[in-house]
């Protein structure tokens, strides 16, 4: 098994609304995700991931000091 799998921090289940439960990987090229808790899954053609990703960057900054 040559596939890597990784989580995504801060991405959030479409379907489940579980935090972290999100997995990614490549499957013919093409990225998936798949949610170890609900069994949820989508092909990431687009930039799904990369916009959760920056959804949790901001979530971050929201917190800092003023
Ligand atoms: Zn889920």
């Amino acid at each position: 098994m040559k596939q890597k799998k990784r989580f995504i921090a801060g991405a959030v289940c479409p379907a489940c609304s579980a935090l972290d439960t999100l997995k990614l990987f490549l499957e013919n090229n093409v990225e998936k995700v798949e949610c170890v808790d609900c069994g949820y899954t989508k092909s990431q053609t687009e930039s799904g991931v990369q916009e959760a990703s920056k959804n949790a960057d901001n979530v971050i900054g929201v917190f800092k000091p003023e």
